[in-house]
């Protein structure tokens, strides 16, 4: 009680700095944190009444924009008529949900429930370890993925994970996870062309395979593009090359979808964009617009076929209390059957090339080393020199997007192009962004590099 009393007298900015751990944030000065209160379309507004629009749509989630009444409708509707069932029960809504996403990937998946892209990844990861272990190959247990890549915060997730600030605090992670480089077509040498460049990268998979003995490599996990490592969009040939390996070495691949998901890039799943076809599929984020937390992990059927057995511990022993919680489901199917109704896909694609144009024109500044993008993605690489690629030191990045936040424009960063240099500002407005949004971001951000020669 007399905690209580003592909190009625705080502001909120001060019961925030005295009760509230801030993810991944270094400790703030006083007023640093911005207590955000409401929002609409692509944007927020702050409890000081200030407005601004949201270019990352949160944490690249917010695909369908803030403020949907009819997501907050279908959570409530299905709260009203049943709140909570385990799914080692079912119910409507995780019925009608799979066989959605099933038709979304071309019918040949089933769905696993859980409430994040860690959790998602990690589930990706014990199928494919149970099931090499059930299909004859009990070897089987290592997951390649690339540096600079992002697959989680949890153990398994963030030692697939290829940042090192991320990591090494944290260390010793789980052990059978190993890394490669990724294409990085900015950074590419320049005696060879972007598809030989690409092709090899894809190779240096193949050759970890053999060093490791590839009877014991389980999986490789990739983003259809990495994200959240500074937007290194690859050239077609990679994924497709990257399929191939993996088919060559009875290896699983599971494709991380957790951003590309769901128009992001502007195609319903990002490996879409490369004809390729995943084993699993990891998805969250875009999957609810982060109305409510939900994430699948997308098993080809002949997999899940491994698992049906009666005999000997042959089911999938994993199970998580909220996953596929009836409401965040139907938030879900609602979220989908909006962005179908608004072709959001179609928009994200359209609106996408519209703003990577206007952000092109950005490459005429001494610091902008690279723009590249697709769908409503985008990174804007940060270079001290041209010539060199030399990444941007943290002030020079860290003074852009405060210059962009007091226009009232919200954009990220990210990078590890040398661990800890996050020297790419990236983009990730909602799907529903309008035209005069995409100005609105294009024309800050040619403000704000004018002013910062
Ligand atoms: N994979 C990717 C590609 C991600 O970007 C993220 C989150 N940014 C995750 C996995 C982890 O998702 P979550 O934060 O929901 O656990």
């Amino acid at each position: 009680m007399k905690a209580l009393q003592q909190t009625e007298k705080l502001s909120l900015e001060e019961m925030d700095r005295q009760y509230v751990w801030h993810h991944i944030s270094p400790y703030r000065e006083e007023g640093a944190t911005m207590i955000v209160e409401k929002g609409e379309g692509s944007w927020i507004t702050d409890q000081n009444g200030n407005r601004y629009l949201d270019g990352m749509s949160g944490l690249w989630c917010v695909n369908v924009g803030y403020g949907r009444e009819e997501l907050a409708e279908a959570a409530a509707e299905q709260i009203k008529k049943i709140a909570y069932t385990p799914m080692t029960n079912s119910h409507e809504p995780a019925i009608e949900l799979a066989a959605k996403v099933n038709s979304m990937l071309n019918d040949d998946y089933v769905m696993f429930y859980s409430n994040s892209g860690s959790d998602a990844n990690e589930v990706a990861f014990k199928i494919a370890r149970q099931y090499h272990q059930q299909n004859g190959d009990p070897n089987r247990y290592k997951v390649i993925s690339r540096y600079r890549a992002y697959h989680g915060s949890s153990m398994g997730a963030l030692s697939a994970t290829g940042q090192a600030l991320r990591k090494y605090k944290y260390e010793p992670l789980s052990s059978g996870f190993l890394h490669v480089s990724p294409p990085d077509n900015y950074r590419k040498p320049d005696n060879v062309t972007v598809e030989e460049y690409n092709l090899q990268k894809a190779r240096e998979i193949e050759e970890t395979i053999n060093y490791e003995q590839k009877e014991s490599i389980a999986a490789v996990i990739m983003e259809p593009l990495i994200t959240g490592g500074g937007v290194i969009m690859p050239h077609e040939v990679y994924a497709q090359e990257v399929e191939r390996i993996c088919e060559r070495h009875g290896v699983l691949l599971i494709i991380d979808e957790v951003i590309c998901g769901f128009g992001r890039t502007g195609k319903a799943f990002g490996h879409q964009q490369f004809n390729i076809k995943p084993d699993i599929i990891t998805m969250a984020k875009g999957l609810t617009s982060a109305y409510l937390p939900l994430s699948i992990t997308a098993v080809r059927k002949d997999i899940y076929e491994a698992f049906k057995g009666t005999e000997d511990n042959q089911h999938f022993r994993h199970v998580n209390t909220f996953g596929g919680n009836p409401a965040a489901c139907a938030v879900a199917l609602k979220n989908i059957e909006i962005m179908e109704r608004e072709s959001l896909f179609e928009r994200s694609e359209q609106l996408g090339a519209k703003l990577l144009q206007g952000l092109k024109e950005l490459e005429n500044h001494p610091n902008v080393g690279n723009v590249r993008g697709l769908g409503l993605l985008a990174g804007i690489e940060i270079v001290e020199d041209k010539e060199t690629k030399e990444p941007a030191p943290n002030d020079r990045v860290a003074k852009l997007i405060a210059s962009c936040k007091a226009k009232g424009l919200i954009i990220g960063r990210n990078g590890d192009t040398v661990a800890g240099q996050n020297n790419i500002l990236t983009l990730s407005p909602p799907l529903s962004s309008t035209d005069e949004d995409i100005d609105f971001i294009l024309q800050v951000l040619n403000e704000v590099f004018a002013e910062n020669k």
